[in-house]
This record gives C-alpha cells, structure tokens and sequence, in this order.
C-alpha cells in the first residue's frame, strides 16, 4: 500500500460533524482491515471556526488544507452566525477556501443505487445503475465576465447584461480534468456547449477537440449542444459516462441530473484544482448538502454522501480506486439489506440513525473483504 495520505477533516456546523463522524469510522476501517495508514488533521471552518477564532476561515485552515493530499469537508452554515455581516458569514468561509485553493472543476456525479431507483422521479428502467458525472468549469464564463452591468438608456428603460468568456487556458484545464476523470471511469467525455449560437462556445469546442487530439486521443470525445443535452439527460442519461461544461450550464445541467438520483443525503461532490508537477491535484469534498439546522444534533442526519464524498477523495486524490470501489459496493448492500435513514425512508423498510447507518456500512464492508 503506498505510503501515508494526509488528510484535512473540517467537519463544519450542524449535521457535518454527525456525518463526519461516520467517515471517521470508515477510515478507522481502512486503517485496520486494508492496512491504509492516514495522517489525519482536523480543522475549523465556518460557523465552529467563528466561535473559536472569530473569523470563518482560520489560516491555520489554509495552511494545513495546502500541506494536505485532499481535504474533507461537512457543512457549513446555521441560524446561530445568519446575522453576522456578509463578510464574516459561515458561507464565506467554504467560498474563500474554494478560492484560496485555487478550486476551478466541480465534480458531480449522479449514482443510482438499485435499491433506491424507485425514489427517483423517472421510470425505473431509465435510471437504474446510473453513474455519471457532470464536470462544471467553476471559476469562469459567464458569472465573471466582464463587462456586466445594468445600464439606463437615453429614453429611460433599462439594459442588463453579461459577458460569457472562456479563453484558451481556461477550456483547456477543464478539458484536461475531464479527460483524466474518464479515464478513471468509462472512457468517455461529452462536451456540452452551445456552438450552433455563441462565439465562446465554437472557441470551446475548439479547444476542447485541439487538446483530445493532442494528448487524450485514448478517451471517446462527442460534443452536444446543451438543449440536447438537458434532453438527453432524462430522455436517456445513461448514455454519459463524463459530462463537461461551462459554468452556466453545469450549474443548471448538475443539479438536473442530481435530481435524476432522488435524494440530497446520498450525493456527494469534489472539486478540483490544477495539477502540479507530479499530477497531484488540490482538491476537496464535501456532500452536496448543508449543514441541515432543522435535525442537527438528533442523529438521523444520512452520512452517505460524506461517505461517498470519501470514495471520490480515494478514487480521485489517493489512487486508490479498490478501496473506492469496496465503499461503494458496501452502499449498495446496505441499501439493499432495507437499512434507511428519514430522508430516503420507503415502505417496509427499517428506520435507522446516522450512527447505525454508519455501523451497518462498516459491517458490510467487513463483509466484502471476508
Ligand atoms: P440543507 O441541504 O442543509 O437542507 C435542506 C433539507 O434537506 C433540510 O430539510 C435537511 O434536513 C435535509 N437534509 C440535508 N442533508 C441531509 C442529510 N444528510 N440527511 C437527511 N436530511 C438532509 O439546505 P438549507 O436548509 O437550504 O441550508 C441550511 C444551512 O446550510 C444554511 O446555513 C446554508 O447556507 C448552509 N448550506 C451549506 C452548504 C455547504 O456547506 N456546502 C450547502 C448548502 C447550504
């Protein structure tokens, strides 16, 4: 096994210490049973770092979040820091350290696990085994161009406006994590663009088939304007393997695609910065959810998407895609064996608590290793 991964946990506020908890136990496992040897940190972020250090991002956080091989993230935010001044919210905390490490791919994917198929507001049959992931440019397009604005004409109406942009390196960074991200997984990407219409968008295509031909001619490259695209996603999603997109549309195309899965507490996320010399990429992961106020502290929150967080923190930061694979098929089974936390309750099933969910993963993943 290769040699210690050091780990940043920033449990964060409300159910993310709950949910980190579970993880804990996890790592706990792959310490003991697959002889995984972490050097685990633990930070402060958000809300729990405000009561300690009166800001929401120590720098003590970044320090050891840019000494770490990935971080580990739960939930910010609660209605105990909502009257704070914007700069000193718990949400600024999560932006600043996206920011300060330099976090410019998000990684969403939408895992259907045959047991929960049925929570899904599609057939069955469409969504069953589905896993795909939709890489979102982050940091760019249309959400910071320039020039924007809202101007008022001679004749006293009004004009607003924004500047979609991507420039050569930017296209090509995404592209190129994408393209690393399929080889991982099925071996296919889909760019999404709309290049029939927009300017940026003939640029992106370019880019993106320029940089294919160049170094990734192994990975299955199509392109897809983005109405097609939405189309696809619930006509046929199973069709993708990697989706990859501009800001705008990832935003919109992510969270369609998350809803194609059923529930907020079984999806986890990453994201992604650049690689360095030796291909090592900043990143961290978090679920997608927040640190849910209305249960915190009654221990049923769902810690599956930390967890599954977790896989994607070994399958993409530690290379450890065995161990990756053994979380995921332990989800399965526990979902299979009729184990639910509240939010994915289903008829004829056991209602669990956070803790048991966490104990029963465990056990499944003794399971799989016996
Ligand atoms: P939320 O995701 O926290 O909760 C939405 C609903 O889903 C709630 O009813 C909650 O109980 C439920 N839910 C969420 N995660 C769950 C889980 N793991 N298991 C069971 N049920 C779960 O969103 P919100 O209520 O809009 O926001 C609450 C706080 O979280 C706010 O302060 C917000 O700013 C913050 N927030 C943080 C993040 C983050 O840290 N990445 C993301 C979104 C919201």
């Amino acid at each position: 096994m290769a040699g210690k991964k050091t780990l940043l946990v920033l449990p964060g506020d409300g159910i993310g210490a709950e949910v980190m908890a579970e993880v804990r136990r996890v790592i706990e496992w792959m310490a003991k049973k697959r002889s995984v040897a972490f050097d685990i940190r633990e930070g402060l972020i958000g809300g729990a770092a405000i009561d300690a250090t009166g800001g929401p991002l120590p720098d003590k956080t970044l320090a050891d979040a840019d000494q770490a091989d990935a971080v580990l993230l739960g939930a910010v935010g609660g209605p105990k820091w909502e009257k704070l001044p914007y700069e000193k919210l718990p949400e600024r905390g999560l932006l600043g350290i996206r920011k300060e490490m330099g976090l410019f791919a998000n990684l969403r994917p939408a895992l259907v696990f045959e047991a929960l198929a049925d929570a899904s507001t599609l057939k069955r049959e469409v969504v069953a085994g589905l896993d795909i992931m939709i890489v979102r440019e982050l940091t760019g397009g249309i959400y910071f161009g320039q020039p924007r604005g809202v101007d008022t004409l001679p004749d006293g109406t009004r004009k607003g406006y924004d500047t979609e942009v991507y420039t050569t390196p930017e296209i090509q960074r995404i592209a190129g994590a994408a393209f690393d991200l399929a080889r991982k997984r099925g071996g296919k990407v889909c760019s999404v663009d709309k290049a029939n219409v927009l300017r940026s968008s003939i640029l992106w295509r370019e880019e993106v088939t320029k940089l294919h031909a160049a170094e990734y001619s192994d990975v299955q490259l199509s392109h897809m304007y983005v109405d097609n695209a939405s189309m696809q996603l619930v006509r046929n999603p199973k069709q993708f393997d990697v989706i990859v997109t501009g800001n705008m549309f990832g935003d919109i195309l992510s969270d369609c695609a998350a809803m194609l899965t059923g529930s907020l507490g079984m999806l986890p996320s990453a994201s992604l910065g650049a690689a360095d010399k030796k291909g090592r990429r900043k990143a961290l992961y978090e679920p997608v959810h927040g640190s849910a106020p209305d249960i915190a502290g009654k221990g049923i929150a769902n810690p599956l998407a930390t967890i599954l967080s977790f896989a994607m923190c070994l399958r993409y930061s530690l290379e450890m895609a065995t161990e990756a694979d053994l979380i995921e098929q332990a989800t399965r089974n526990v979902l299979a064996s009729g184990l639910r936390t509240a939010d994915i309750m289903q008829t004829g099933m056991a209602r669990v608590s956070t803790s048991v969910m966490g104990e029963a993963l465990v056990r499944e993943l003794d399971k799989l290793v016996s």
